[in-house]
């Protein structure tokens, strides 16, 4: 039995700089899986806070990975949720407490080993469009495509800001562009699997574009490609 041909995207770069929104848009395209793999830092996280565990115990952290069970499943509309021991917490995950204390656990190594499997089981059952910060340098160094997606932390923010106000929350502009550069120097900073462009990775910077033209971009280097 052949082993069927399996495609990957890889896109990586910084929070808020419309990966989600652009690799579910690709993947719906090319007819790929979508993996949001920001949603298992998360909930890594979020099993740690639930447990009483703060983001700076390390040993506490490392000892309770053993009691994290991670599916992901997708529903019809492609949607992915995240199963934590048998619990949809899709929705929990999206608050930007947990936005912190993923991007605090995320620099454990121990974290990003344990999760390393995941994701590379994912990639290697399905064509995926990857999105998070190390896909194309760790996770797939092997990936086809890579994309390296940014954007000004001004314009980032800008956008999240617009989201909340559409939705009728109200939110403090320069309190988020505050939080997009905390998160932005924790991730480029931390040792292991920094945020970094991967050298084969392919720069698209979205300040001055419209989603629908990155999606156009991305789509067009995956055609030549793959
Ligand atoms: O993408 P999202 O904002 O949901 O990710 C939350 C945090 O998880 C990021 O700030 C980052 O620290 C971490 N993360 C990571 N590696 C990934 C995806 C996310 O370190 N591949």
């Amino acid at each position: 039995m052949g082993e069927k041909k399996v495609y990957s995207v890889a896109i990586d770069g910084p929070a808020g700089a419309g990966k989600s929104t652009l690799a579910k848009q690709v993947a719906q395209n090319l007819g790929f899986v979508y993996v949001d793999t920001g949603a298992i830092y998360r909930a890594v996280g979020y099993h740690m806070d639930l447990m009483g565990i703060g983001p700076k115990d390390k040993d506490g952290i490392e000892r309770l990975l053993d009691d994290v069970n991670l599916k992901l499943t997708y529903d019809a509309g492609g949607l992915q949720h995240v199963i934590l021991n048998g619990m949809d917490v899709t929705g929990e995950i999206r608050t930007p407490e947990m936005s912190r204390m993923a991007s605090l656990i995320s620099a454990y190594p121990a974290v990003r080993d344990f999760l390393l499997d995941l994701q590379r089981d994912m990639a290697r059952q399905y064509s995926v469009v990857m999105d998070g910060r190390d896909i194309g340098t760790a996770v797939l160094p092997n990936a086809p495509l890579k994309v390296y997606l940014t954007a000004s932390a001004h314009v980032r923010a800008l956008r999240r800001w617009k989201e909340l106000t559409e939705k009728g929350q109200t939110a403090d502009l320069a309190k988020i562009e505050e939080d997009i550069n905390e998160r932005d120097y924790q991730d480029m900073h931390r040792e292991h699997s920094p945020l970094v462009q991967a050298e084969d990775a392919v720069l698209v910077d979205s300040s001055e574009m419209t989603i629908d033209e990155v999606v156009e971009k991305i789509l067009s280097l995956a055609r030549e490609r793959m």
